[in-house]
């Protein structure tokens, strides 16, 4: 991976947790995911919590004007590296990311059917400290921090599939941008975690 700026885009489910963290821990790149970021203000009943709580539990995105100046602030405190797995998600947080940088980022983008991305849902859970993510039979704690493990509230099937019509409406031409200026990599990404991550890893 030459690339040491990476952004992952996929639909909800489609693996840019597990595939982003392993990636980054692998390249040693600082990593943030902005979906656990937001959940875990909401859990802390942070202001940012009190703010982005009626977006998640509706399924829909936080605005721009929440989402945009906190992760460029999280990016300028950046060294050498890093992954940002869950942002930009709109056309308007690509341009920002973009402003900001002289090496612009390259984008991973995750490719899953529709029907798999419901059956992975349909059995996910995520450590309630940490925000691994585990599927249901692997016990209750987290292998990593022993943490709870729980599945997701906006893992729900009415508000995953909200979620599912904000990525079309909004990453879609994100998506279409990164395309554009030859800085995508899609990627398959069904199969297993490792089967995945090889091709990841390219
Ligand atoms: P994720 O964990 O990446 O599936 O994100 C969970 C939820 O957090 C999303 O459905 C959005 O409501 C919110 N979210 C995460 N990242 C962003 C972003 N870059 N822009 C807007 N909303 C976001």
């Amino acid at each position: 991976m030459k690339s040491r700026h990476l952004v992952f885009l996929g639909p909800p489910a489609s693996g840019k947790g597990t595939q982003g963290l392993r990636l980054a821990r692998e390249n040693h790149l600082a990593y943030l995911s902005t979906g656990a970021l937001l959940r875990g203000a909401l859990r802390d009943k942070t202001a940012l919590g009190q703010e982005a709580r009626s977006f998640l539990d509706r399924g829909e995105y936080v605005p721009d004007k929440i989402m945009i100046p906190m992760v460029l602030e999280w990016v300028g405190e950046q060294g050498d590296g890093w992954l940002l797995d869950g942002f930009p998600r709109t056309v308007p947080q690509v341009e920002a990311l973009d402003s900001l940088l002289e090496v612009k980022p390259l984008a991973i983008i995750l490719h899953v059917s529709d029907d798999e991305l419901r059956r992975r849902v349909s059995c996910r859970l995520e450590c309630v400290e940490c925000h691994r993510v585990a599927r249901e039979g692997e016990g209750h704690l987290c292998p990593e921090c022993q943490g709870k493990l729980e599945p997701r509230a906006d893992d729900a099937a009415e508000n995953f599939e909200n979620r599912l019509a904000e990525y079309r409406r909004l990453v879609i031409p994100a998506v279409t941008y990164y395309c554009d200026q030859q800085r995508a990599r899609i990627v398959n990404g069904m199969g297993s975690p490792d089967e995945v991550y090889a091709r990841v890893r390219g």
